[in-house]
């Protein structure tokens, strides 16, 4: 029970660290089929939480009662969009993890967690705002438990072809659930949030092209051991920027000002972390 509690986890979270700097690609729509439902994402986003909040050493929890509020603001005002289905049943809440670690991650049923390191490498609240509705989409259109799905199929297939050989069972779980797989199937999913995210901003007084200033910020790197070791391994998509810019477009978006991206307020905001 451990081992399967385990590569739970371990699979939930590669999709969710590797999701902010993933390349993406389009979809092929047979990832949409989820065997779970809404309220199994709660109950399970609400077993990880707990697990990662009993995990200090990986997941020290940044005690910053207003940091946290302040992020917990953005992530409720996102959460007013029409397009937000599962408010009701997902209990959604922002963790701030003390790391300098680059990246932020959602679980499933509405959890989001930033790393310290993300909020200090972050230019403006927009670009929070957007990072954030990324996070949120892969909790909506639950990601995480549809690629579940997939690999329990995959599992109840081998286990007919294979005959019910629990070792070899066991040995393949393991295998599916390693890191290759999961990033090229994260792909579409990526793509899906990126869009989902621009939906979310664009009834938020955000500007809704964010996504794409962060990406570029990304792929101008930094001099950092955190972000060189996330460029490394998910070097920014140069399709992901052109598909966001390409929303942009569509939407008649003007360029954004002072008044949608908040730079000045994000400044003081990063001024109180540690
Ligand atoms: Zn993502």
């Amino acid at each position: 029970m451990r081992t399967v509690k385990f590569y739970l986890i371990y699979a939930v979270m590669a999709i969710a660290t590797m999701g902010t700097f993933n390349g993406c690609e389009s979809g092929t729509g047979i990832g949409d089929l989820n065997l779970y439902s809404p309220s199994d994402d709660a109950q399970m986003g609400a077993q990880l939480d707990a697990e990662i909040r009993n995990m200090p050493n990986e997941y020290p929890i940044y005690n910053n009662a207003a940091a946290t509020q302040y992020l917990q603001d953005i992530m409720n005002e996102i959460l007013i969009s029409d397009e937000i289905e599962y408010r009701e049943v997902f209990n959604y809440k922002v963790t701030i993890i003390q790391s300098e670690t680059i990246n932020a991650f959602a679980t499933p049923g509405g959890y989001v967690y930033f790393f310290t390191g993300m909020l200090k490498f972050l230019e403006n609240e927009a670009m929070l705002a957007s990072v954030m509705a990324h996070e949120i989409a892969h909790a909506e259109r639950r990601h995480a438990t549809q690629r579940m799905t997939k690999q329990l199929g995959l599992s109840v297939l081998l286990s007919v072809v294979l005959g019910n050989n629990p070792a070899q069972l066991t040995e393949i779980a393991a295998n599916l659930f390693s890191g290759l797989e999961l990033l090229r199937n994260s792909r579409s999913d990526e793509a899906e949030s990126d869009e989902y995210s621009f939906k979310y901003l664009q009834t938020t007084k955000w500007y809704p092209g964010a996504g794409k200033m962060f990406f570029e910020l990304v792929s101008q790197g930094g001099t950092t051991g955190a972000i060189e070791e996330l460029l490394s391994t998910h070097p920014p998509d140069e399709k992901r920027i052109a598909a966001i810019e390409a929303m942009i477009k569509a939407n008649n978006i003007p360029p954004p000002t002072e008044a949608n991206l908040f730079t000045q307020r994000y400044q003081q905001f990063k001024q109180t972390l540690n």
